[in-house]
Formats: C-alpha cells, structure tokens, sequence
C-alpha cells in the first residue's frame, strides 16, 4: 500500500476540481485524483454556454438571474445559493477570460451573449441575451483553459487515479450543550489503472468533483464515464444525497441516440414542430415559446408524440427546424452540433428539421452542500475537510429544474468556492489519522469481483437497469412504474453479486472498474427511484402522472436520501427531509 499526503485532494478534473484546483494549488499542497485523463472531461462536451447579467448586448441584472433561476427550479432553489451564483457569475466569466478563453464577440469587442431557455428579462417578460460562448464548443474552451491554468500553477495531477472509497472517522461534537457524532474526512483510496495497485491519500480537506450520474439512462447526453461514483462513494459512507429524483431530460437529444444538439440552437432562433408543421411551443408557453425551461419543454415534446403527432415512421419523435436561419450564421454560431445531425442521421440543417427527442441530461440532485461548499452529514452539521461542487453535488442553486448555462457557471463560481474553502481549512487542521485497515471495503469489493465465478455479465446488468430506468424513471412517472423499477433494480443487485470479470490481470483493467462503476449505478438508480416514489406531486422535473400538481403545503421540501438497510420498503434507502431556504421570493404559479 502506498500512501501519499497532501493538504488538499480533489476527486475529479472536470471543471469543477479544475476550478477548485486553481484555488487550492496557490494555497495550500494540492492533489488532483481523476479517473479520466483532465480534458476528457465531461464538461468538455458541453455546447451552448455559461451565463451571467453582463448586460453586455441588453439590459440585465443579477436579481433578474437569480429570479429566473428560483422560478425554472419551481421553488425548490435555495434563494441564499442561487444569489451568490448570479452575483459571482460576473467574476466567473471575466476570471475565465483573463485566464485566456476565447469568447465569442461582439462587434465592439465585447464578450457576445445569447439567449437560453428560461432566462428573462425583468421577471419572465421576454427572452434575454445572458449566455456567454464560444461557439457551441464553450465546455471544451473552459476545459482547456482550466487545464492550462492548473499546470501554470504546478497543480499535481494523478490521471486515470479511480477514487473507490473515503476514509472518514467519527467525532464527537457539541451544539446547545447537546453531544452529537458526526464524521470528520481522513482521505480516500483510489486504484491506480496502469499498475492496478491501491493507494491512500490521506488529506485534511478532500473536495469531491466527480461530476453526474447520466448512464443509469440508456438514452443520454452524458459520457460513458458518467457513473456517480462520488455520489455513490459519501452515500456507502453514510452521507445522504440530497433531491436526487430530480432529474433533467434535455428536449433537443438527436431522435434514438441521445445525442445533444444544445439549446443554443433554439437560443439562435431554431424552433420544435410536430408532425403537422406546427410551432407546438406556442401552446404550451405562449410567452416565451420554445426558450421555455427544459422540464416544460421536454414534457410537452413526450405529450405531442403521447397525442399522435410525433413524426417520422413511428410517429416518435418531433423535428428541430434550423431551415429559416442563413447557413453563414448556422456555420458560425452552430458548427459542432449540425455537423452532429449530418454524421450521425445523415440529416442536413440547411435544408431539413432534425429529428429530436428528450434526452437524460443532468442530475439536479448530489451531495448536500452549503455555500461554502462544505457537505452536510444531516440538515445542518457539516462533515469537517469535506467539501463537493459541480454536478456531484446539490447546493441547491438548480432546484428540481436546471436552467441552461446555470451549470457551467455553478461549476466555475462554486468549484472557486471549494478550492479557497478547501485550501483555507488545511492551512489551520491537523491531519486526522487514517483508520486502520484502509483498503479492507475496496479490497474485499474487488477481491469479490475477480474471484466470482457466478457468470453474470457486467454489460448485461447495466443494459437491462438502463432498460427499466428508460421505461419507468422518465420525464413521466407513476407510483406503479416506479415500485416496478424498484422491484427491477433490487433484483440486478442481487444478481451484481455474483458479476464475473474476464480480465484477471492488474494492468489496464477497465473490465474490472466498468464491474465497479455498475455497482455505482446500481446505487444511483435505487436512490433516484425511491426519491421518486416518496415525492407524491409534480415539480420541475419530476412529473408524477398520478399526482400532476405541485404540493408546496406537503412538499415544498428538499428530500434527503440516506442508505439505511432497515428501510426495506423502499429498497435500504431511508428518505428524510430539509428545509428549503427562501430569501426575497415567495412561491408562485410557474407560467411562461
Ligand atoms: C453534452 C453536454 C452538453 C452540455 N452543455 C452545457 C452547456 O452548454 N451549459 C451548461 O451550463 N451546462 C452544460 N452541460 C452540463 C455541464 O457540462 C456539466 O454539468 C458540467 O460540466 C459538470 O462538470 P463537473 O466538473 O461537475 O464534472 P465533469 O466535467 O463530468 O468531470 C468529472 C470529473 O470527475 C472525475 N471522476 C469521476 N469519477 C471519478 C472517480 N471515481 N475517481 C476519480 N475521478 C473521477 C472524472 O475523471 C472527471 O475528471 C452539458 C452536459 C453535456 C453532457
């Protein structure tokens, strides 16, 4: 076993860790795990941009975002962490560009802003221009430069480092004369894939960016590496995660792949129609039409084809028109995404709509955060040196509904927030001791894995868990596809333990880590089902057929989802709640 010893180690080298990273590494001693290689990231597949009121083309502010961002999560916002975000949005976006990133301009030379669903000016009276871009590449622009920027400031990097576990102790603490425990971070263990040997960072702070868990859907933008595995690694360790059966379908997924097409397409002027040629959105948002937040959007897509007016043979899906706009200005601003359609329907946006469909995009849901970043044990006691930003954690600035270009930013102002948080704690905390026996849970989880003989195939489970969770965990759900998906996913974990790995060697071994990333998923989908099933009302993006209204008498709640075995009802996960916390805006009918 080889141990390492650092004041700071991130889990992930997305932009999150990478904006974290930047922080830290000027700070304090600062390592970098990450099971990708940095800038094969997932935040280097995002397109259509990052937001904030920079009102550089038009007229805007941060209370109108923080706003816009409150009601497209259907209240369920924490009003103090959407604020910080819309105001520290403007700092984000020129700390990028002094960095170097390459932003679209305007004419005068400003950075250029676009429009995005469900960002308005002066409370949902009109689309604004509040997303900042690159082209529809801005993700792999920030990536870059985040990267860039970390090797400036000698960041150590461990690549293709898979963090499997954290080492946490128990303490003792005292609120209001009452003694209570709560757990405290030592470091984690990661396996190294070029040797396959096991080694222990212990670390005074550990900030876990590890990024969403988009794979437990078949149908999906996410990159095949999209496991919850930080999610999946503080849930086994008694953390709860928090919202988690809110999760976001994105409308614009090429039709039967799941591919992104960004809504920076419909930001340009692109418009969805049905099978008779009609502008659908008209009926659905009269206001603001097809720049409707994504959870109305994708809904009223489902419902079209539900209806009969999908086209295409199987009538299964609507069409994304991009014809009225001039091929200069798709060229420009939309170069990826359309080249996307060419190559893989073989569709020409020139001239034809391209097919689309609802795609699995983002999880509104993670790690219980508070502003600061630091990650919640219960309601209100934080973990001490542990700290989570980016998709893996829930802040909550996102609610029950994602805004477009809200995460780029959350990534980019609450990542800054976790490396300064982060570093500033090692600086005064001691080291705590690193249990003993530290590899014991990873090695008897791997050791299970290369000696089972039990022939269950790892492809298989993953391919029927993310069968069931495309059929039953969709944009639409019922009490009854939800106990089925429960009912699915407890027997793929019985039959998990007896998965079988070919490759029984040490190097290279992503046989062995897709066995172990099933395992996350497995965890993932139980969790977001059983959220699912507790949440007896519609919000945001979680729609419950058999309860289409929003509850806020009952459910104007943060869930908390804890592992708990004697929760067997709801498959070992014991559901709690949490206050949400309101600032300046009071709950009201979500139109558009
Ligand atoms: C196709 C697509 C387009 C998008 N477009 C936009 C957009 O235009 N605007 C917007 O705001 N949002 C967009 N999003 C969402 C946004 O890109 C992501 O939510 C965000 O980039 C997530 O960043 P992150 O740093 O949290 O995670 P990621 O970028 O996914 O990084 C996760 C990191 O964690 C590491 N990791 C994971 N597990 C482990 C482990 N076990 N051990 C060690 N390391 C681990 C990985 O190696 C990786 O470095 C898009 C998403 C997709 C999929």
């Amino acid at each position: 076993m080889q141990v390492h010893k650092y004041d700071v180690v991130i889990v992930g080298a997305g932009g999150a860790g990478m904006r974290a990273a930047i922080e830290s590494g000027q700070r304090a001693r600062t390592a970098v795990l990450t099971k990708l290689y940095p800038t094969r990231s997932h935040t280097g597949a995002a397109q259509g941009g990052m937001c904030a009121a920079l009102a550089n083309v038009e007229e805007d502010n941060w209370e109108w975002h923080t706003f816009d961002t409150v009601k497209g999560g259907d209240y369920l916002v924490d009003q103090d962490a959407a604020e910080v975000m819309a105001k520290e949005a403007i700092d984000a976006v020129l700390d990028l560009e002094k960095m170097g990133l390459p932003f679209n301009r305007t004419p005068e030379g400003r950075i250029d802003q676009r429009r995005f669903g469900g960002h308005t000016r002066d409370h949902g009276k009109a689309p604004v221009r509040r997303s900042c871009y690159a082209a529809d590449r801005t993700g792999h622009m920030i990536l870059q430069t985040l990267y860039q920027n970390c090797v400036k400031h000698n960041v150590e990097f461990f690549n293709e480092y898979y963090v499997l576990d954290m080492l946490t102790v128990d303490e003792e603490f005292t609120v209001d004369g009452v003694t209570r425990i709560r757990k405290r971070v030592a470091g984690v263990v990661s396996y190294d894939l070029a040797t396959g040997e096991l080694h222990v960072f212990q670390a005074k702070s550990v900030v876990f960016a590890t990024g969403g868990v988009g794979k437990v859907y078949k149908t999906t933008s996410n990159a095949h590496t999209l496991t919850g595995d930080g999610m999946g690694i503080a849930f086994r360790r008694g953390i709860p995660l928090e919202d988690m059966e809110f999760f976001q379908f994105h409308p614009t997924g090429l039709a039967g792949l799941g591919i992104l097409l960004s809504e920076a397409a419909r930001g340009e002027g692109a418009i969805l129609r049905n099978s008779e040629g009609e502008r659908f959105m008209e009926r659905y948002a009269p206001t603001i039409k097809d720049l409707a937040p994504r959870d109305i959007v994708a809904r009223s897509m489902a419902n079209e084809v539900r209806e009969g007016r999908g086209a295409g043979p199987n009538k299964d899906y609507v069409l994304l028109d991009l014809t009225h706009l001039e091929p200069a200005h798709i060229d420009a601003k939309l170069p990826d995404i359309t080249e996307f359609a060419r190559t893989y329907l073989g569709v020409e946006p020139y001239t034809e709509p391209v097919p689309v469909f609802p795609t699995a995009h983002y999880a509104m849901g993670g790690i219980p955060t508070n502003i600061k970043a630091e990650v919640l044990q219960h309601n209100d006691t934080v973990v001490p040196g542990l700290y989570a930003a980016g998709e893996v954690a829930c802040v909550s600035v996102h609610g029950s509904n994602r805004l477009g270009t809200n995460s780029l930013l959350d990534i980019n102002v609450f990542g800054k927030r976790a490396g300064i948080a982060a570093a500033e704690y090692a600086v005064t905390a001691e080291f705590v001791e690193i249990p003993d026996n530290p590899l014991v849970e990873t090695e008897r989880l791997l050791d299970t894995m290369r000696s089972s003989e039990g022939g269950e195939r790892v492809a298989q489970i993953r391919q029927e868990l993310q069968d069931i969770m495309d059929a039953n965990v969709q944009v639409f759900r019922t009490e009854q596809t939800l106990k089925e998906a429960l009912e699915v996913i407890d027997k793929l974990e019985e039959r998990y333990t007896r998965v079988t790995v070919q490759d029984k060697g040490k190097r290279f071994n992503l046989d062995l880590l897709e066995a172990v990333e099933l395992g996350f998923l497995l965890d993932m989908a139980k969790v977001m089902t059983a959220a699912a099933l507790h949440r007896q009302e519609s919000r945001g993006g979680h729609f419950r057929e058999d309860y289409p209204e929003r509850d806020d008498e009952n459910f104007m709640t943060h869930s908390m989802a804890y592992k708990d075995p004697s929760a067997t009802e709801t498959s070992g996960v014991r559901l709690e709640t949490k206050p949400v916390v309101f600032t300046r805006y009071q709950p009201m009918e979500r139109k558009y």
